[in-house]
């Protein structure tokens, strides 16, 4: 892949989600010049992820599960307006001292290029929980999202005998598209309670607007019965276990804090266990670029301070979708229309900048998609502080430099001054590896906030630092 420098673009997208596509082609529709970074090989994101085109569907593969997922797609195809880089990651955002403009270095196999931008929107979204318990390294344990993947991009089935165990919504699609390929699916256990009437009548609140999504998730609840498959409220996963992969899994039943009850424990043989306790921003860009972020442990951890036009606190850099706060695709699309309005009010040709009441416009919608997600958010929020304590006695923590919970334990109880992740990061490398603690950050947080009684949001947040994602040397060297 030949990648040129430089291009001194006007509008910067990396993240061809809800969020960057509809960004992009507002931004491109103002006459901006626009270049989209992804890593993924087609635009979609997340949630409208595709088969390869070369898969040959009858009907032209899967229709995305939203109204304006096809036409957002169609547009992306066919706009040529735009430099598409796809298969391509954003490893890091400088700028020049006493420059204006800001530089994305971005890597492809071999081939590697600064990109010029007057202004850059991160729309990075979001990435499963990780979570940390005795077997969760062992190859049959995945997350939800990863199942999904293979599910609806590859047609893959990872398995043949599951048990789903979360608390998001997405567990339950995913129970769906598993049964309907053919899998055994011996118990989908949710780990909060049965909701009650009070809380399901509170829930209608959110359904103007949402039938489509409501019936989704009501027909993956009916196609759970017909197969007779439990669904199980109150239950949490204990353990994995097996050889050299998952032969079994142990869940236990919790009350309404997620606190274990003891004597509830139940052993099932299965070969793949699918995990799905929420979703964490991807924020690694953001805060390498500086960006100021808050803690919000429903919206996905630390995620980044926006103003009421999705700027962050860094002059020139927009952020939409999920890494300011997981709330699905409606609000990511907003978000990102909002974002590309704004910054075209900013940097576009006076005939092409957007009227005061078109901003207006998009904020209100933004306003009504906030009383779908703010209900689902509430519905299902993890308890991260629980999770955390299954990561018990050697229980990986850190995969990547294999770091186990009791050394983490063990240096907090030697070392009772230290107050902040950073520290733990330092002297234990949890963080230091390939993922740059995408997978740790959470639970060595919740450890260190357990061991100093500290609320995890006064314990900061691993530095991030350039490069954010792997990158090839080569790319690196190629680098004129
Ligand atoms: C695995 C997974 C599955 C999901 N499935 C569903 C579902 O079935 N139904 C549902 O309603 N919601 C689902 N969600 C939630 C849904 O994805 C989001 O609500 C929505 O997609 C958010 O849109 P976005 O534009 O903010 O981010 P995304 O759609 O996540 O798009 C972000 C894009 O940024 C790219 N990216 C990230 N970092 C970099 C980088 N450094 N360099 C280059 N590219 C980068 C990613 O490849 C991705 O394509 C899922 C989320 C995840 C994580």
């Amino acid at each position: 892949m030949n990648i040129e420098n430089n291009q001194n673009y006007d509008l910067l997208v990396v993240g061809a989600g809800p969020a960057g596509l509809s960004a992009a082609l507002e931004a491109a529709g103002r006459g901006l010049k626009v270049a989209v970074i992804d890593e993924q090989h087609a635009p979609g994101g997340q949630i409208f992820r595709q088969p390869p085109d070369r898969f040959q569907l009858p009907d032209g593969g899967p229709a995305p599960a939203y109204p304006f997922g096809a036409e957002l797609l169609r547009r992306a195809r066919a706009d040529t307006r735009i430099a598409w880089h796809y298969g391509a990651t954003a490893w890091g955002v400088f700028r020049e001292p006493q420059q204006a403009r800001l530089r994305v270095g971005i890597g492809s196999g071999d081939a590697g290029a600064m990109l010029d931008g007057r202004a850059l929107l991160i729309a990075t979204g979001a990435y499963d929980l990780p979570v940390a318990f005795p077997g969760w390294t062992l190859p049959g344990v995945m997350s939800a999202g990863g199942v999904q993947t293979l599910l609806k991009s590859q047609f893959l089935r990872p398995g043949k005998r599951f048990v789903l165990a979360g608390s998001h919504p997405l567990l339950l699609l995913v129970a769906d598209l598993l049964l309907k390929s053919g899998a055994t699916v011996l118990e989908v256990a949710i780990a909060r309670p049965r909701p009650g009437l009070g809380e399901l009548l509170r829930g209608w609140r959110a359904l103007p607007g949402h039938l489509g999504l409501m019936l989704q998730a009501t027909r993956a609840v009916w196609n759970l019965k017909r197969h007779r498959v439990p669904l199980r409220f109150g239950s949490m996963i204990k353990a994995a276990s097996g050889g050299e992969a998952v032969e079994a899994v142990t869940m236990q039943d919790v009350d309404r804090s997620w606190q274990p009850l003891p004597g509830t424990e139940r052993r099932l043989e299965a070969d793949t266990l699918v995990v799905g306790y929420g979703l964490l921003a991807s924020t690694e860009l953001a805060r390498q670029a500086g960006c100021a972020v808050d803690y919000g442990p429903r919206e996905g951890g630390w995620i980044v301070r926006r103003d009421a036009t999705m700027r962050s606190s860094v002059d020139g850099i927009w952020v939409a979708g999920e890494p300011g706060g997981v709330g699905g695709a409606e609000l990511a699309h907003l978000e990102g229309r909002l974002a590309a309005l704004d910054v075209a009010r900013a940097l576009a040709a006076p005939a092409q900048r957007p009227a005061d009441a078109e901003l207006d416009g998009v904020r209100r919608a933004i306003r009504k998609a906030h009383r779908f997600s703010d209900v689902v958010l509430d519905f299902f929020a993890p308890d991260l502080a629980a999770l955390a304590r299954l990561a018990s006695g050697d229980t990986l923590v850190c995969r990547c430099e294999e770091v186990g919970a009791d050394e983490v334990r063990g240096f907090l109880r030697a070392n009772p001054h230290v107050s902040d992740v950073n520290s733990v990061k330092l002297a234990c490398r949890t963080g230091m590896g390939m993922c740059q603690g995408r997978y740790c950050q959470h639970t060595t947080a919740q450890l260190l906030s357990e061991a100093t009684g500290k609320p995890v949001e006064r314990l900061g947040h691993y530095t991030a630092r350039a490069p954010v994602k792997p990158v090839s040397v080569i790319a690196l060297a190629n680098l004129k």
